[in-house]
């Protein structure tokens, strides 16, 4: 299982390693953070511990100088008239002190605890009149020789720090000096945006704050007995001292923790401080510094973001390294298969390169076979023609024979006659024979001046022949068998129709349709045989039919008719030859022979002439 190419576990393996540096990262920004806050922290400590040393310091001092006044023992000692006059001296005294020194209040109590003089003694507010017994540091400074506590006026309702010493008389303490020294300036002084600063006194309640709202809570719980204590001393003016409501969340170190109070800029809220804490100089206080950690907040969030960025980029990058792979990967296997496909084009275009080659070669080696075979052929074709016409000739012996023979005996005869009558001494009638003899002589020097003709190697030249002569020499060829078979023949030849051929090869195409022609109707009842050529057509073709009245062609042999040996006849009449050897003349004429069985019963041929060309005319021959 893949997503973007990176297998799960490596998935899971980033998102682990992602919690792992980002959960390491934020711990380490905190732990920084909060060190460096704890150190920030004991500076301030240092800082606040020095300032309540001199700044407390200066006022411990003011109710033993007080104390040791003579005008002021005096007052104590004196009686209630004496007092009278001398309490004056002793109020502009305490308020010369008080301003000298700048506290807020000094005064000088007897030993119920009634303030009897006070540097306040003209102000609306003043001490004077005021008991203080139940004060604790009223009672330690009488019991001990000197006290000191926090809290609050009970008369001006003013927070401060109270310093008390006894005076003595003798060994006898007959009063107490004391001065009320205001922290307002401390805090003040303080007072750091994110931090706050509180010391809290024996009681665990908070007597100096930064945090006005904080002042007079308790950071620790108070008791039922300590509650009644304090309520008994009335040390803050009489309230009720409530908790501070916060919560210790975690250790820091032995003099640092953490906790969360109430947030001093946003009333309701929370924050979380850092706290630490130190024994104060003087007394039984504790100072602490409160820092808030929201600054180490933020560091963990800059350094969450941090790793979350580094991972995010580390993660870009590692698809991109996939998807570059991939890539890489996938150009080439393009690239192999494109080369793989180059080479099976070349194989292929090379086989078939080859098989061409062969197939080329083959083809010229047909080629020549076939104008050997053409040129064979040709020869086969020239050499039938001859053999064709050399088969006329031996067909045309037998007619010779005969039509020489007759006038052979005849002239035989004649001369044999002759002969008689010139021993008879009848000369005019031995010259009548020899006469009759010329003229038999005559009419065979025509027939073989014909068969010289018919003889004579045929000429190629083609012109407009006379096709009522070519009749007319092939019937001379026939005269005896149209008139022993008694055959009828019917010319129906316009005059001066001419045809384009060759003169001697058309009168043997005539010669072989004829024969053919007569060989067909000799068993027949009826024995006619037309030869027909109507006029010329607008294009000058000449179209030439012999019909004859016998059975007909053949229907096996009709397809068949042109072929050489094609033949029908017994052995040793036919050869086969005859139409082969006219169909390919007539071709040679540029005209075409067609071979039909004529409904009424009989064959006939037709030639279509090819109209001749005007200037090749021959007239006759
Ligand atoms: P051959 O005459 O030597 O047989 P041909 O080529 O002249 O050779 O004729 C081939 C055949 O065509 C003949 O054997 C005959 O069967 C047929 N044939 C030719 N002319 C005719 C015709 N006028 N009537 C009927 N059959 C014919």
């Amino acid at each position: 299982m893949r997503y973007k190419g990176i297998p799960w576990w490596g998935w899971a393996a980033a998102a682990v390693l992602y919690v792992g540096a980002a959960a390491a990262a934020v711990e380490f920004a905190w732990n920084r953070a909060i060190d460096a806050l704890a150190d920030v922290g004991e500076h301030r400590l240092d800082l606040y511990a020095a300032s309540l040393k001199s700044e407390l310091g200066r006022f411990e001092m003011v109710p033993a100088l007080v104390a040791r006044q003579d005008s002021v023992r005096a007052l104590l000692k004196a009686s209630p008239d004496e007092a009278r006059g001398m309490l004056p001296a002793v109020d502009t005294y305490l308020e010369a002190v008080n301003d000298d020194v700048g506290s807020g209040a000094v005064d000088v109590i007897d030993a119920h605890g009634t303030v009897i003089a006070a540097s306040n003694w003209n102000q609306p507010v003043s001490f004077v009149g005021t008991n203080v017994s139940y004060r604790p540091y009223f009672k330690d400074a009488l019991a001990q020789g000197r006290g000191r506590f926090f809290g609050i006026g009970t008369n001006t309702g003013v927070p401060g720090l109270y310093f008390a010493n006894a005076i003595h008389d003798g060994d006898t303490a007959i009063g107490a000096a004391a001065v009320k020294v205001s922290v307002d300036a401390l805090e003040s002084a303080w007072r750091t945006p994110g931090e706050a600063a509180i010391v809290v006194d024996s009681n665990g309640v908070i007597v100096i704050s930064t945090q006005p709202e904080w002042k007079f809570t308790a950071m620790r719980a108070i008791t039922e007995p300590q509650q009644r204590d304090i309520q008994a001393s009335r040390q803050y003016a009489g309230r009720i001292v409530e908790a501070l409501q916060f919560r210790r969340v975690g250790d820091w170190n032995e003099s640092a923790w953490i906790g969360i109070f109430p947030d001093p800029r946003r009333a309701g809220d929370t924050a979380r401080f850092l706290v630490m804490s130190r024994p104060a100089p003087q007394g039984q206080d504790t100072i602490m510094a409160l820092l808030d950690t929201a600054g180490a907040r933020r560091q963990q969030r800059i350094a969450f973001a941090f790793v979350t960025g580094v991972f995010l980029i580390a993660a870009l990058y590692a698809l991109y390294a996939v998807q570059r792979r991939r890539v890489i990967v996938e150009k080439l296997k393009a690239q192999e298969a494109l080369r793989r496909a180059n080479d099976q084009l070349e194989t292929t275009v090379a086989q078939r390169t080859a098989a061409l080659t062969q197939a080329n070669a083959q083809m010229q080696r047909e080629i020549a076979e076939r104008e050997r075979t053409e040129q064979r052929l040709r020869a086969t074709q020239q050499e039938i023609v001859h053999a064709g016409k050399l088969a006329v000739i031996g067909q045309m012996a037998a007619g010779l024979t005969h039509e020489l023979n007759q006038p052979l005996v005849a002239i035989r005869t004649l001369c044999d006659n002759a002969r008689t009558f010139f021993e008879r001494n009848q000369p005019a009638q031995a010259i009548a024979n020899l006469e009759r003899v010329g003229r038999l002589v005559d009419s065979m020097a025509v027939l073989t001046s014909e068969l010289k003709a018919f003889a004579r190697k045929p000429e190629v030249e083609r012109v407009a022949v006379s096709l009522g002569e070519a009749i007319a020499h092939a019937r001379l060829i026939y005269e005896s068998r149209i008139r022993d078979e008694a055959v009828r023949l019917d010319v129906r030849i316009a005059p001066g129709t001419t045809v384009y051929a060759e003169s001697s090869q058309l009168q043997q195409v005539i010669v072989n349709l004829l024969g053919n022609a007569l060989d067909a109707v000799r068993d027949a009842s009826t024995r006619v045989i037309a030869m027909e050529a109507g006029e010329a057509d607008a294009q000058g073709r000449v179209r030439f039919t012999i019909d004859d009245t016998g059975p007909g062609i053949a229907p096996d042999v009709l397809a068949h008719l042109f072929e050489p040996f094609v033949t029908t006849k017994p052995r040793g009449q036919g050869l086969g030859l005859g139409l082969a050897i006219t169909s390919r003349i007539v071709e040679g004429f540029g005209a075409k022979i067609t071979a039909t069985n004529r409904d009424e019963g009989g064959a006939r041929f037709t030639i279509e002439f090819a109209a001749a060309e005007p200037q090749r005319t021959e007239h006759g021959r």
